[in-house]
């Protein structure tokens, strides 16, 4: 999800700057001020509340706030991300969007301030109130909405700078000019956090080579939980002695053991511009470790896939590698190839169903060639948001 809030005294540019924000971005527009005007056009009960303070230049109560927010939010689960316009408007009201976005596991990505000269935003709004037909566009009630905005919307500021995820444009400028500017610092702003895949599929899918091509071709570091291990137990160290023996048991490698080998490997790769995880999260347990390791880093994960395919021709596949010089350990008996797959059964398909529901994934025909299966895995992600930031 992309989550941006657009922020600026009335008449800075705010709604006209949306229109192309959402298109870019695919996300869905939330302006409080819009939706207090339907509510009022529905003489709903909110509505009533509303109509006359904003006649007056005022702000409507947080009350009132989050509850058209909570409920619009509410009735489209399926957006990639919000736009908020005029919101949040008052420093009670940052504390409510990070509830929101906490609920929605997903953060604000950014908050772009547009600046503009305090005349030149009562000149533009005078001459939208020709036109816009709006009680709240004359002088006199601009001057309020302008005060208001000092005293309680300006604190807002604070609150996204501490958390250091505050831009500002100068608001100014031709629309184009401007819009160019929102997409610069949107951009830097996204590049900064991390992308995070997460590759699902049996044992056999070709989710490991899939995964060390797709982190080529995207620049990102791939974590592959196996290639660490093996590593250990290539150096021969106690530790990669027991892992050894777990490899030949078929049984799982435990957390003790692989958390610190990511954790380790994060630390080591902190500059670059994402992750392919791959044979990691394998349990529900490990789907809340990857949770607290991203939120440790103010990142979340950014994609999901699950690369399917028959259990037969898993098994064929499976088969035919343990007769190659590629066997593993645990691919050496037919077994342990049959409990490494019913470990991926017990222990990794309620994991994938979790994220199902938390992020949705992105299932994947792994039949036909490595080329073939590699043009689907990488067109999922080239429509991935975070990804098409850099081309935006
Ligand atoms: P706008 O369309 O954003 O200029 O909003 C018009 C008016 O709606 C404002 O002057 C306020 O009275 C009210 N309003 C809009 N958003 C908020 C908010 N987040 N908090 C309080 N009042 C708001």
């Amino acid at each position: 999800m992309i989550n941006i809030a657009l922020f600026g005294p009335p008449g800075a540019g705010k709604g006209t700057q949306s229109e192309a924000l959402v298109k870019a971005y695919n996300l869905y527009y939330i302006s409080t001020g819009d939706l207090l005007r339907n509510e009022i056009a529905h003489e709903t009960r909110l509505g009533l509340e509303a109509k006359s303070i904003i006649s007056s230049g005022g702000l409507v109560s947080d009350e009132v706030i989050v509850q058209i927010i909570e409920k619009t939010i509410k009735e489209h689960p399926e957006a990639n991300g919000f736009l908020f316009d005029g919101f949040p408007r008052t420093y009670i009201q940052c504390y409510i969007l990070e509830g929101l976005m906490i609920k929605l596991n997903t953060s604000l990505n950014c908050l772009v301030s547009l600046e503009i000269d305090e005349e030149e935003a009562v000149a533009r709004l005078l001459k939208r109130g020709l036109t816009s037909g709006r009680s709240d566009d004359n002088e006199e009630v601009i001057r309020n909405r302008l005060r208001e905005y000092h005293e309680k919307t300006l604190p807002v500021l604070q609150f996204y700078k501490d958390k250091g995820i505050y831009r500002t444009v100068k608001g100014d400028n031709p629309i184009k000019e401007v819009q160019k500017d929102i997409h610069t610092v949107i951009k830097d702003e996204l590049l900064k956090h991390p992308i995070n895949i997460v590759l699902f599929g049996y044992p056999g899918s070709g989710r490991g080579s899939q995964g060390k091509a797709l982190a080529k071709h995207f620049e990102l570091e791939f974590v592959a939980t196996g290639p660490m291990l093996d590593a250990e137990i290539a150096r021969g160290t106690p530790l990669g002695k027991r892992i050894q023996e777990l490899y030949e048991s078929g049984a799982l490698v435990s957390d003790e053991i692989v958390v610190p080998l990511i954790e380790q490997k994060l630390e080591q790769s902190k500059n670059v511009r994402g992750y392919i995880y791959k044979g990691f999260p394998r349990t529900l347990v490990q789907s809340y470790i990857l949770d607290g390791l991203l939120r440790k880093r103010s990142a979340s994960i950014t994609q999901v896939i699950d690369i399917e395919l028959p259990m037969l021709e898993l098994i064929k596949r499976l088969d035919a590698r343990s007769h190659t010089d590629a066997c593993m350990p645990y691919d050496t008996t037919t077994v342990k190839i049959v409990q490494r797959l019913q470990e991926h059964e017990t222990k990794t398909v309620p994991v994938i169903e979790k994220y199902a529901q938390v992020h949705g994934v992105a299932k994947v025909d792994g039949s036909g060639t490595f080329e073939e299966v590699f043009a689907r895995l990488k067109s999922v992600l080239e429509q991935s948001k975070f990804l098409r930031a850099a081309q935006v």
